[in-house]
C-alpha cells in the first residue's frame, strides 16, 4: 500500500496581499512580501524538488502567470503542471456570479496562453466555494477540485446534493504553511512557528495517514511563505521522511484524480 503524496504550491505573489486589501497595491513593503515568492522562493523550491526528484503541482492566478513569464517558464521547464487559481486572487465569495465567472475565464486564458495546456484543476483563492463555483468548474471541464477540508480521502464533488464527476482532493490547514508562518503586521497578526514544530506536525500527519487505506497526503504551500531557508528545511525533513519510509508515491493532483476517478464513479453516490 502506497500513499499518494501531493505537494502543492499556490504562487499568489503580490495578489495574496492585494486581494486581502486593495490598498496594499500602493504599499511597496507589503507588495514586496509577495514578490519574494516568485523571485526568490521559487528557485529554491524548484531546486529542492529536483534534488529529491519529486512531483508537485502549482496553482497560480492568471495575473501572476502574465506578470512573471520567466518564472512560469522555469516551472514548465521543470516539468511541473500549472493549475487554475482564479485570475486576480480576489476572494470569490465577495465577487458575485458574473465577476466570479470572469475570474474563471481570465485565469483560464492566461494559463492556456502561457503553457499551451488546459488547466485541469481549480483551487479557490478564497478558501471558500460560492453557490456557483462547482458549476463553473464543470463548465470549464475541470477534472479535479482541491478545496474542501472534509476528508483525507478523494471523493466526487457534489453541487447542492448532485454528484459531479469532478474529483475533490481535500486538504487541511494543519498541512498548509500559512497558518504556521504567514505573518502580517496588520492583517493576520503575529504568526511564526518554529520550523521544527511544522515538520513534526507534517510528519506525524503523514505517519497516521499512511497507515490508513485510501487516503492521500497533501501539503498546501506558498513560495513567499515556505521559500525561506528555515521553512524549506521543514519541507525537506518531511520529504526525506516520506522517501525513507518507502510508503509514499509523489504524484500530481491531475494524475491522482485520473487514477481514482474510475473507482469513485463505479462506487456511485455516497449515502
Ligand atoms: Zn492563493
Amino acid at each position: 500500500m502506497t500513499t499518494p503524496v501531493l505537494l502543492t504550491f499556490d504562487m499568489d505573489a503580490e495578489q495574496l496581499w492585494i486581494a486581502r486589501d486593495p490598498d496594499s497595491a500602493t504599499k511597496p513593503v507589503w507588495v514586496s512580501q509577495g514578490q519574494y515568492g516568485p523571485k526568490v522562493g521559487l528557485p529554491r523550491i524548484l531546486a529542492l524538488l529536483k534534488k529529491y526528484d519529486v512531483a508537485a503541482t502549482f496553482f497560480i492566478p492568471g495575473i501572476v502567470v502574465e506578470n512573471y513569464p520567466r518564472e512560469i517558464d522555469a516551472i514548465l521547464e521543470a516539468g511541473i503542471e500549472i493549475e487554475h487559481h482564479s485570475h486576480t486572487h480576489q476572494w470569490s465569495d465577495s465577487l458575485g456570479p458574473e465577476a466570479e465567472l470572469e475570474e474563471f475565464q481570465k485565469g483560464w486564458d492566461a494559463i492556456v496562453s502561457a503553457t499551451g495546456r488546459n488547466p485541469r484543476g481549480w483551487r479557490s483563492p478564497a478558501g471558500e466555494l460560492t453557490p456557483d463555483s462547482v458549476r463553473y468548474m464543470e463548465q470549464f471541464g475541470m477534472s479535479f477540485s482541491s478545496n474542501l477540508f472534509d476528508s483525507d480521502t478523494a471523493h466526487l464533488l457534489t453541487d447542492q446534493g448532485r454528484q459531479t464527476t469532478i474529483v475533490e482532493l481535500p486538504f487541511a490547514w494543519v498541512l498548509d504553511d500559512a497558518p504556521f508562518f504567514l505573518y502580517s503586521n496588520r492583517l493576520t497578526g503575529r504568526n511564526m512557528s518554529a520550523p521544527s514544530a511544522v515538520s513534526e506536525s507534517w510528519i506525524l500527519e503523514y505517519d497516521g495517514i499512511s497507515r490508513e487505506d485510501g487516503t492521500h497526503f497533501m501539503l498546501g504551500m506558498h513560495p513567499q511563505v515556505i521559500g525561506r531557508h528555515s521553512r524549506l528545511w521543514a519541507l525537506e525533513q518531511t520529504v526525506k521522511h516520506i522517501l525513507e519510509s518507502g510508503t509514499g508515491a509523489f504524484t500530481t493532483c491531475a494524475a491522482y484524480a485520473d487514477q481514482v476517478r474510475p473507482a469513485l464513479l463505479a462506487r456511485g453516490p455516497l449515502q
